[in-house]
C-alpha cells in the first residue's frame, strides 16, 4: 500500500500476529530500495513481505533499517537479508542485542545520530531518540516531511519502558527532541499513520508527566513501594498487565530519583526527597 509516493506500507493480510502487535514494515523506492524494520521472524510473515517486494519490483535491496533490537522489528531482519541482499542497519547502542537476534551473523551497517542513508533520490536521516532502547533510532525524510517512528511513537496506546533497559528520562527527551523537527507525517512501528504529528507528540509527553504526578502523589500519600503504586494507578487492571504495569511505575520511579524527587529510604520503599 502506497502512503506517499515511494513509500509503501508492507502489508500483511495473512499470519498470527494482528492488531497491536503487529509490527509495521515499510518499503522507500529511491534507485536503491530500503526497508525500515523487518517484523516477526516467522516464515508466514516474511514469505508475505517478499511477496509484497516482488511485486513493487523490489527483490533486491540497499537496507534493511532497524529502529530497534526488539523480536516484532528485527527478528525478520536475517531471513529478509538472506532472501534480498539488504544490509542490516543498526544504531551502535542496539547493536550488540541485534547481533543476538541475529545469531551468529553481523550487523552489517552500525548508525549514529545524524548519519545518512543515501538510497538516490531518497536520503534516509537518522535520529538517535533512546528511551523505549538504548539505540533506538527514527528515520527522518526531509523532503517529504516524514518520520518513521518505531516504538518512540506508535499509532495508537503507549510504548513501555521497562528499566533497566528502558529509561523513563531519555525517553521524555527523546519526545522532546522529535518537536523540534519539522514533521508532516509519521510512520509509526504499530498501528495507523499519525497525521497530526506536533500534537501526538505533545499528547505523548504530556501523558508521562501525569502519570509522574500520580506516582509523586501516591507516595505522598504514603504508598511507598511499586506495588502499592500499582493497585493506586492502575485499581482494576487485568492481573496479566500487572508486570507491564509494574515496569512502568518503576520506569517513573527511576526517573524521579534520577532527578533526585524521590528517593529509597530501605530496599524498595521510595519517599519523598
Ligand atoms: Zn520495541
Amino acid at each position: 500500500m502506497e502512503i506517499a509516493p515511494g513509500v509503501h506500507s508492507v502489508p500483511l493480510d495473512i499470519g498470527g500476529f494482528m492488531g497491536f502487535f503487529a509490527p509495521n514494515v515499510y518499503l522507500l523506492l529511491g534507485e536503491r530500495r530500503a526497508l525500515i524494520d523487518s517484523g516477526w521472524a516467522d516464515e508466514m510473515s516474511r514469505n508475505a513481505r517478499l511477496e509484497y517486494l516482488k511485486a513493487q519490483g523490489a527483490s533486491t535491496l540497499a537496507y534493511i533499517v532497524i529502529t530497534h533490537a526488539h523480536d516484532d522489528h528485527m527478528g525478520g531482519a536475517e531471513g529478509l537479508k538472506k532472501a534480498t541482499g539488504g544490509k542490516v542497519v543498526v544504531h551502535r547502542c542496539d547493536a550488540e542485542s541485534g547481533r543476538r537476534y541475529l545469531g551468529s551473523k553481523e550487523v552489517d551497517v552500525m548508525v549514529e545520530d545524524g548519519d545518512v542513508l543515501d538510497l538516490g533520490g531518497l536520503e534516509l536521516e537518522v535520529i538517535h531518540t533512546p528511551g523505549h532502547s538504548p539505540g533506538h533510532i527514527c528515520i527522518y525524510l526531509r523532503p517529504q516531511r516524514i518520520l518513521f517512528s518505531g516504538d518512540q511513537i506508535p499509532g495508537m496506546g503507549t510504548t513501555a519502558i521497562a528499566p533497566p533497559h528502558g529509561d523513563m528520562v531519555q525517553y521524555v527527551e527523546s519526545l522532546r527532541k522529535l518537536l523540534l523537527w519539522d514533521i508532516q507525517m509519521i510512520c509509526p512501528g504499530h498501528g495507523p499513520v499519525i497525521k497530526e504529528p506536533q500534537r501526538k507528540i505533545n499528547e505523548l509527553i504530556q501523558h508521562r508527566l501525569e502519570r509522574e504526578e500520580q506516582v509523586l502523589s501516591g507516595i505522598e500519600r504514603g504508598m511507598g513501594t511499586i506495588d502499592e503504586l500499582v493497585g493506586e494507578i492502575y485499581p482494576e487492571l487485568d492481573e496479566r498487565l500487572i508486570p507491564s504495569a509494574r515496569g512502568q511505575v518503576l520506569a517513573h520511579l527511576v526517573k524521579l530519583e534520577h532527578e533526585g524527587r524521590v528517593s529509597q529510604f530501605e530496599e524498595g520503599r521510595y519517599a519523598r526527597r
